[in-house]
């Protein structure tokens, strides 16, 4: 791994049919947004999806909507990544290993916006639970599925990320230390794990989802990609293509002028 490595920008990547064939893919914040957008793609790449989220009517009609579309019968993984406890992760795992006995990839899409403040005036418990649903439960996620990712052949983990998780901006608060959290995980897991599996970062940029529409209100959202213009970052890092890529940081877009 080479920490200097500028970082990738996938935007160009185009998914071929049947790349993710097989792949046993659990994407996290799979009932809206980008976590969404990811699931679908991949299922119509040909991946078994493992749909979690808190929300679970709303995974119901992403499995629906999988189904209807031709791909293999998704699992639902119902989990409150603010509640769950390392019992409930242990729990998750255990029921990936008796439907599928490996996991090839795992999307940490989920995210939590929180406070745009100082950090003079950010609120605690806020600060707290951006950080546990950003970072803590990334690891803790992370961390009792691994044996199932070493189980696969090409494990790979990826992390949405954001540019504020590289560059610390005025009023992202907890936002953006958890997400320079991600990265410093995302290079400690793949510099310990050398590749099996691998681990990857990748920043979404601007996307016209409910979590940019609460950063900037005032913006025009026809302006911003759609979460299905941008998921071709995540089929390369959860696919074939990316085979030997770890520790390495990708944005989804070319940054914006
Ligand atoms: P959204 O706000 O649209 O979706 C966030 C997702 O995270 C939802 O599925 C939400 O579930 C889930 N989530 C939040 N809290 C919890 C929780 N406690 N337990 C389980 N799930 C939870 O965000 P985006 O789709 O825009 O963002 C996806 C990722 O991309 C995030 O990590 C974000 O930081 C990153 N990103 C996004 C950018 C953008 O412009 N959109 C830019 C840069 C990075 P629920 O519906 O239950 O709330």
């Amino acid at each position: 791994m080479n920490q200097s490595t500028p970082i990738g920008v996938l935007d160009d990547y185009q998914p071929r049919a049947g790349l993710l064939d097989d792949r046993v893919i659990l994407v996290t914040g799979a009932n809206r947004g980008i976590g969404r957008a990811v699931a679908l793609h991949a299922a119509r790449a040909g991946a078994r999806l493992i749909l979690s989220g808190r929300n679970v009517a709303a995974l119901e009609k992403v499995d629906d909507e999988i189904r209807a579309a031709g791909g293999a019968e998704p699992s639902l993984m119902p989990l409150d990544l603010l509640k769950a406890t390392i019992d409930d992760y242990r729990a998750a795992a255990r029921a990936v290993e008796e439907a599928y006995g490996r996991l090839d990839g795992l999307a940490h899409v989920a995210g939590l916006l929180g406070a745009r403040s100082t950090i003079e005036h950010y609120p605690p418990m806020e600060w707290h639970n951006v950080m546990h649903v950003n970072a803590s439960a990334v690891f803790l996620m992370t961390q009792a599925l691994l044996p199932l990712l070493q189980r696969a052949e090409d494990g790979s983990v990826v992390l949405a990320s954001s540019s504020v998780g590289r560059k610390g901006r005025a009023h992202w608060g907890a936002y953006s230390v958890s997400k320079f959290a991600v990265e410093g995980f995302m290079q400690v897991l793949a510099d310990e794990c050398d590749g099996h599996p691998r681990i990857n970062s990748l920043n979404p940029g601007a996307t016209r989802t409910g979590m940019r529409r609460a950063a900037y209100p005032a913006e025009d959202p026809t302006k911003l990609r759609t979460p299905d213009d941008i998921v071709g970052g995540f089929l390369y890092l959860l696919g074939p293509d990316s085979a030997g890529v770890n520790g390495r940081a990708f944005d989804c877009q070319p940054p914006r002028r």
